[in-house]
């Protein structure tokens, strides 16, 4: 699964980083990092960060 996040629209609300930590995380000026790939048990936790997005900015193609 790939995955995108349109940073015009994410507001580093911090949401996916809990739900999927071991994809989405914040460094250390704030700005959020993510891995582009995921397999597996992560895509599961990919979806659900995506739901859980406030801002509806992270964009999954299978
Ligand atoms: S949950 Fe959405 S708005 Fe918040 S940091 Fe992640 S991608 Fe950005």
């Amino acid at each position: 699964m790939r995955i995108s996040v349109d940073r015009s629209l994410c507001e580093i609300h911090g949401e996916c980083t809990f739900i999927a930590p071991q994809v989405f995380a914040l460094n250390d000026s704030g700005d959020l990092e993510y891995a582009e790939d995921a397999t597996g048990g992560d895509s599961e936790m990919v979806r659900d960060a995506a739901m859980a997005c406030p801002a509806q900015a992270i964009r999954l193609e299978p």
